[in-house]
């Protein structure tokens, strides 16, 4: 079963809309078509860049495909601020992460919430890439797996099989989100084939081996390979390195960097 990486690139809160248009000139430019034929790409802009990319994307029919850091659980109505799938997907957003470990922290997000936006999502032909990952006080007390498991257990609760078919997953332990602090490769490689087991649990063999699974916290253009070299890590979602053009160009091609 071959899954294409996809390599992603969450700029959280930077760049606006000027400079979104400048840095996805640079990744057009340097991004050739044999990177495309092995990786998929998507960069996740704040909203307010979102219609310059998407004009960007469809003028210069380049092979990016972009994403949103967040949607609302609803699809529209009376809910001042938030941002509805609906329009997302019109606009040609293609995926959308639910359940960054930032906005579960800061903005107190629960597992209920993210299954809900996971849902609104996927109403919408969103693919959705549904984050999971402990703290560094539950690594250290070693629960990692059982917490991850859990997360993912409550984010999906509601979920069927064909559903859960059409999700991504990406395993981002909270201690290495922004903090230079990498998991190994094969600490990244256990969790991954946990959450497949579980995926296998609870969908089946096919459905699983189908999806793909993400690593991300602190990947770097110099350690991309190591995790991407890992059997069930199907891509990578980049934080503080993809605000960086040359940074997310040398991580979508990790495939030539070696090991
Ligand atoms: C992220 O925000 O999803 C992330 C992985 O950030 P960083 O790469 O900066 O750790």
């Amino acid at each position: 079963m071959t899954r294409k990486p996809l390599i992603a690139g969450n700029w959280k809160m930077n760049l606006n809309h000027l400079e979104a248009i400048a840095h996805v000139q640079r990744l057009a430019f340097s991004l050739k078509e044999e990177d495309f034929e092995e990786v998929d790409v998507l960069v996740l802009p704040p909203f307010t860049d979102m219609r310059s990319v998407q004009t960007l994307i469809d003028a210069d029919r380049l092979r990016i495909a972009f994403g949103a850091q967040d949607l609302s659980d609803k699809d529209n109505g009376a809910y001042t601020g938030q941002i509805s799938g609906v329009f997302l997907s019109k606009l040609g957003c293609k995926y959308a992460l639910t359940g960054h470990s930032e906005r579960r922290g800061i903005n107190a997000e629960s597992s209920e919430l993210v299954m809900q936006k996971t849902k609104a999502a996927l109403r919408n032909n969103i693919t959705p890439i549904v984050c999971v990952g402990e703290p560094s006080d539950i690594r250290k007390n070693g629960n990692h797996v059982t917490y991850t498991l859990d997360q993912l257990e409550q984010s999906l609760s509601d979920l069927t099989k064909e559903m859960i078919k059409d999700i991504a997953i990406a395993y981002e332990p909270v201690w290495a989100i922004g903090t230079g602090e990498i998991a190994t490769p094969q600490d990244a490689e256990q969790m991954a084939l946990e959450i497949r087991n579980w995926l296998v649990d609870r969908t089946s063999l096919t459905i699983a081996q189908g999806m793909r699974i993400l690593y991300g916290g602190s990947v770097k253009s110099s350690t991309a390979a190591g995790i991407m070299a890992m059997p069930n890590i199907d891509g990578l979602l980049v934080g503080g390195a993809s605000i960086d053009p040359d940074e997310f160009v040398g991580i979508c091609r990790y495939r030539l960097a070696g090991v």
